[in-house]
């Protein structure tokens, strides 16, 4: 069976060759244990995962003992904010209901505890504003925590902003990078005092991430054992990954030459789809403040299963990959005011540079071909 294009990079990447032959020698020959230091096997693992923690923070332009592992962005983010708040007395939090779940489901936890959440709301273009922020800020907020990058739909927030306010005004600030990563050059940018990100979704692998902690932010750890991590995140250190998740990241400015490009083959895309479908579509990541490689777009009157069917070529989602075992319609489309089944039946296209190499001519084709099938057929049913 032929394979369908892939369109589906904000899911997930595939590893780069760059980053398989960094890691391969640490699957194999240097396996050791970081935590052995009476051998040679645990000096080689011990000397990766630091030169990896170094490589990383002076991308970010940080100190080294900033950086934590951590399994992924899920990781980081209930370190982040259950490592700090859970065992301090409940206050007041500002988030948004844009996040990724990996930030909905510990704010929840919070929540049962007693801490008051406010979730701000986007703009019609999807965007969350300083300003709005700013008016939600009261006497006991301790903590902000807002989506870099949305993966839905692929909106920008103006993070350093929002991470200067919050310093000058001593409240802390998080936020999930993990789709800003690779996308913008956020490592020129200032930094909130903690910032996550993941491997998967720029080129490295799967099950390894990162928690930038700023000097002076005290943390609790969630899990114990051991003592790696600064106490912080017991358990063997995944000395591959680890070293695959530096190189992916040393990678980022290769990866950032590609956006024009990108940006390009997303607007042309958008354009036919417009031009093609008029009003039976609405494209849901117009905003001008947004990153190059994602396109999400609703269509009208289209039952979900049936448009997801009818293209088994093209290989996209409705939205987070997170959520695609359930049936509910996406949290971020349905905050920007999209009705249950337009928020259902929507395509999210994440483009990254690979796609270049695909006949993007045929793609939009067959993409524009069998949505206007789609809309025919349901205009056809209601006629009958
Ligand atoms: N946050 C965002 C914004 C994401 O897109 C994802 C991945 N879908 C995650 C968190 C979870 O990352 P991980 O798979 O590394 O746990």
């Amino acid at each position: 069976m032929k394979r369908p294009v892939y369109l589906d990079y904000a899911a997930t990447t595939p590893v780069s060759q760059e980053v398989l032959q960094a890691m391969l020698p640490y699957f194999t020959d240097q396996f050791g244990n970081s935590g052995s230091n009476q051998h040679l096997f645990g000096w080689e693992a011990a000397d990766a995962v630091e030169e990896s923690r170094n490589s990383i923070a002076s991308f970010f332009h940080v100190k080294p003992s900033s950086i934590l592992f951590t399994s992924g962005a899920t990781e980081s983010n209930n370190l982040a904010i259950l490592g700090l708040l859970e065992h301090q007395t409940p206050g007041h939090i500002i988030s948004s209901v844009l996040e990724h779940k990996a930030v909905l489901e510990p704010l929840a936890h919070l929540a049962s505890k007693g801490w008051e959440i406010t979730y701000l709301k986007p703009n019609l273009d999807g965007e969350i504003t300083l300003e709005h922020f700013i008016a939600s800020v009261k006497e006991n907020t301790r903590l902000v925590s807002l989506l870099w990058v949305n993966n839905e739909i692929g909106t920008i927030t103006d993070v350093p902003a929002i991470a200067q306010w919050c310093s000058n005004h001593s409240i802390i600030c998080h936020s999930d990078a993990t789709q800003a990563l690779g996308k913008m050059a956020i490592q020129h940018l200032y930094l909130p005092d903690l910032l996550s990100f993941s491997g998967h979704k720029i080129f490295g692998p799967k099950g390894i991430g990162g928690l930038y902690v700023k000097p002076g932010i005290g943390l609790q750890a969630r899990q114990w054992g051991g003592s790696q991590e600064r106490n912080l995140r017991a358990g063997t250190l995944a000395v591959p990954l680890i070293v695959g998740l530096a190189k992916a990241i040393q990678q980022i400015p290769l990866l950032l030459q590609y956006l024009p490009e990108l940006e390009a083959k997303k607007k042309d895309l958008a354009n036919e789809l417009k031009a093609k479908l008029g009003n039976s579509i609405v494209i849901n990541s117009d905003s001008q403040n947004q990153v190059a490689s994602i396109l999400n777009v609703s269509i009208k009157g289209v039952d979900w299963e049936k448009l997801f069917r009818s293209m088994p070529l093209l290989a996209m989602s409705n939205g987070s990959a997170c959520n695609s075992k359930s049936t509910f319609p996406s949290h971020v489309l349905k905050a920007l005011g999209r009705p249950d089944d337009m928020a259902l039946a929507s395509l999210r296209i994440s483009l990254a540079h690979p796609y270049l190499q695909e006949n993007h001519e045929w793609v939009k084709q067959y993409l524009v071909q069998h949505l206007h099938q789609l809309i025919h057929e349901r205009l056809d049913t209601n006629f009958e």
